[in-house]
């Protein structure tokens, strides 16, 4: 047990885990995107970049949030803060070994190198950073790489942010997390874990920690939100003692001889659980708490023994730092208290997680028409959220206004019009077991068979065709108001025109009108349903210079008018072909957009599955016999704690099949989903009981049906069979030997032929020749029946 926590400088009783990167404006963005483009030379960016951290630190100083010391966190980062971690520790895989210098560092040129790839050379792999919608580099770690201190920006950050009058609080992903975040590095031996390099990781961050206390650092923010889960392939026993040897030798230099800064722990993204236990004996000097997701500790260990807070700083997050809404400050007030029972050294108010999961604030939307004042209203962004933290640490005696606000906004909110509406909840409060399901699968295959008379391995694609500069063009002169909604939708309807003429010409058997109208897959129907909202400058990071606008699902859902049933009986009209309806799934809509937290997923999920439902009935009553409902987020949004998993996939799963159980027997229910981790979720895939699932699995070369077919999965499939997320154009005899190799494991009534996700991104050369060639290998292997 170490002695330094009593030697600690006090924690601000009011911080924040982190705040949006990105800039009001997507100005970091803008700098990192002409770098790349090749417009602004790299001394050009980190001007950029230094001017957009300086802007944080004022803006975050005038928000009140300087008053103490350590209080500002320093979180920059050009990409991804994984990325940034695993650079620190000079980790490369094997390919990319040229990019670190002889000194082991590796400069941001590099860095960007790895994000992105050159050549032949991959990438470092994006994944989903917990349940969030954001994407991180996972770190490609094996036995042999090599692993040592090698410099980190934060450090300059540290003396730049003092040099501007801040002490700063420097935020490094912590050793554990990024251990389990990373994956073992291609010809790493079976059995081998990122994990077992542990040790010489701590070593690394112990050098670490030194330089950053000696540019100034009095608090370190390690984050290890990967202990409020228990997903990986360490058990959680593994992960408690991998806390214990990580942070037992991270605090044994002294804070009080400037060893190092005192260290603070966040986990956010739900409940630390018994992972605090190693905490607390390790001797870390704070723990963040995620208050939102999580919950406030138990006295006691699961062994019995009394926790003992008196030596640690425990922060309580409080405010959502993953969704919109103005916290109610009198809830948090109280869970604070219940914080503040367990008798810590001291407590303080701080986020759930960082910040970056939401906009900057809510005063950029003043004017917006999608966005009704009132709503607005109820929102809190980022800055907002830096003023509940701060009025929370005041307690409702001193911050009297914010508090009888918060009152007044939850108020308000109960009783808008449009949150509760009878019609909606009459619907979903007298839904029937008959309302999820539809005829057995045996009796709707026999009459789609009959109707549709497709042949053998039909051919179609997932949805989109490339969006062309000419769209993008049209849609911002709509925006600008250079161009009228009719001269608009003339626009996209001759596209649609030129999208199924290019299909016909190719033979495809199933054809679809290219989605050209929406721009994106989740906002377009949000734009269309009730109960929704749209931000104007409410863009997040979701991986490195990307950026997405969630849209805001505030009240109850319904359907205005028909939706997408004009642009697919427009296209069937050209056409003798079958065309397929275009829809995204509840589950999906939900995921990508900020949900409303005043009532479970379940039932919001439901309100949207019967806004769809009413969307479907109306595409099979003008004569759209297939239609496809694209869920590509069912699996991200998998909850952290596997105890959770099943009530997860009982209402994620009931709400697809709530829209797509009304139609006859003879309308086919496609559909689609971005992943090929097929097994993981394959009784809930069972479970949608679609007429035919489409999946990404042309990366692994489809090595995954044995799986599927061993499982008993009889209904239809469509393995992609070539990967749309690279410009290589497949040959008709690699897609052919594909084909014949998937039919080894499902039946040739079985097998649909399609590439492995929608063509959006891509160019029309190399899409059109890349269908021509599945469409012809389609045919040869057909004939071979
Ligand atoms: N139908 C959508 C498309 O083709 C599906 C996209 C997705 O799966 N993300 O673009
Ligand atoms: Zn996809």
């Amino acid at each position: 047990m170490t002695s330094s926590a009593t030697h600690a400088p006090a924690h601000p009783t009011a911080s924040i885990l982190g705040y949006p990167r990105i800039g009001p404006r997507r100005e970091l963005k803008k700098a990192v995107e002409s770098h790349w483009a090749g417009r602004t030379t790299l001394g050009e960016l980190e001007t950029s970049a230094a001017a957009l951290r300086r802007r944080t630190l004022e803006r975050l100083r005038e928000l009140g949030l300087g008053a103490e010391d350590s209080a500002i966190p320093l979180d920059f980062s050009y990409y991804d803060q994984v990325h940034d971690a695993t650079l620190a520790l000079g980790i490369v895989p094997e390919r990319f070994a040229d990019v670190r210098a002889a000194d082991g560092s590796i400069d941001l040129t590099g860095s960007f190198t790895l994000a992105r790839g050159e050549g032949e050379r991959v990438p470092l792999e994006m994944t989903k950073w917990l349940d969030s919608n954001y994407h991180y580099l996972v770190p490609e770690i094996g036995p042999d790489t090599a692993i040592g201190y090698a410099g980190s920006r934060r450090v300059a950050e540290v003396r730049e942010a003092a040099a501007l009058g801040v002490v700063g609080r420097p935020v490094v992903v912590g050793p554990v997390s990024l251990l389990l975040l990373a994956k073992a590095a291609d010809g790493a031996p079976e059995g081998f874990s990122p994990l077992d390099r542990l040790d010489e990781v701590v070593e690394a961050y112990v050098a670490l920690l030194a330089d950053l206390r000696a540019a100034g650092a009095a608090w370190v923010q390690l984050d290890e939100p990967a202990l409020t889960s228990d997903t990986w392939a360490a058990s959680p026993a593994q992960v408690r003692g991998a806390v214990a040897r990580a942070y037992g030798v991270l605090t044994t230099a002294e804070v009080a001889t400037g060893g190092r800064p005192a260290i603070a722990v966040a986990a956010g993204y739900g409940a630390l659980g018994d992972a605090i236990d190693p905490l607390l004996a390790a001797g870390v000097e704070a723990i963040a708490l995620d208050l939102v997701k999580g919950e406030v500790p138990a006295a006691s260990a699961p062994d019995g023994a009394t926790r003992d807070f008196s030596r640690v700083a425990l922060l309580g997050g409080v405010v959502d730092g993953h969704n919109v809404w103005a916290t109610d400050l009198d809830r948090a007030a109280a869970r604070l208290e219940e914080l503040r029972a367990l008798g810590a050294a001291s407590t303080g108010v701080t986020t759930s997680t960082s910040l970056f999961h939401v906009p900057h604030t809510v005063a950029d939307e003043a004017g917006n028409p999608e966005l009704p004042a009132q709503v607005a209203s109820w929102l809190a962004f980022a800055d907002e959220k830096v003023g509940e933290v701060l009025a929370l640490a005041a307690g409702p005696e001193v911050a009297t206004a914010a508090f009888a606000r918060s009152r007044e906004v939850a108020a308000d909110r109960a009783a808008a019009p449009g949150v509760r509406r009878a019609e909606v909840r009459d619907r979903t409060g007298s839904l029937a077991p008959s309302s999820f399901s539809r005829e057995e699968y045996g009796v709707r295959r026999a009459a789609q068979e009959a109707v549709l008379d497709l042949p053998a391995l039909p051919t179609t694609t997932i949805g989109s065709f490339p969006q062309t500069g000419e769209l993008r063009r049209a849609r911002a002169a709509l925006r600008a108001g250079t161009l009228s909604d009719g001269e608009y939708t003339s626009a996209m309807r001759e596209e649609v025109a030129r999208v199924i003429a290019l299909q016909e010409e190719l033979g495809l058997d199933v054809l679809v009108h290219g989605e050209p109208e929406r721009n994106d897959m989740v906002q377009y129907f949000a734009e269309n349903l009730d109960g929704f909202a749209v931000t104007q400058h409410g863009w997040v990071q979701s991986y490195g210079s990307r950026c997405a606008r969630p849209s805001i699902l505030w009240g109850d859902v319904s359907r205005p008018a028909p939706i997408t049933v004009p642009w697919a009986t427009y296209a069937s009209s050209l056409t003798t072909a079958p065309v397929k309806g275009m829809l995204t799934g509840p589950v999906t809509i939900l995921a990508w957009s900020f949900v409303r937290d005043d009532q479970g997923l379940g039932e919001t999920a439901n309100q949207v599955a019967l806004a769809l439902r009413d969307e479907i009935a109306d595409l099979e009553a003008a004569g759209i016999g297939i239609i496809q409902v694209d869920e590509p987020a069912l699996r991200e949004l998998l909850p952290l704690r596997r105890a959770d998993h099943a009530a997860y996939l009982d209402w994620s799963v009931a709400s697809f099949r709530l829209a797509t159980s009304g139609v006859a027997a003879e309308t086919q229910i496609h559909t689609h989903l971005c992943y090929s981790e097929f097994e993981e979720v394959f009784d809930a895939i069972d479970g949608l009981d679609a007429d035919v699932t489409s999946i990404e699995a042309a990366r692994s070369r489809m090595e995954i049906l044995p799986a599927v077919a061993a499982a008993g999965f009889e209904r239809g499939i469509g393995p992609g069979v070539y990967d749309i997320h690279s410009p290589r154009v497949p040959s008709q005899t690699e897609v052919a030997e594909l084909l014949r190799g998937a039919l080894g494991s499902v039946g040739e009534r079985t097998l649909w032929v399609n590439p492995d996700c929608g063509l959006k991104t891509r160019g029309y050369e190399e899409t059109t020749t890349s269908l021509r060639h599945l469409v012809a290998a389609a045919r040869e292997v057909r004939a071979g029946l």
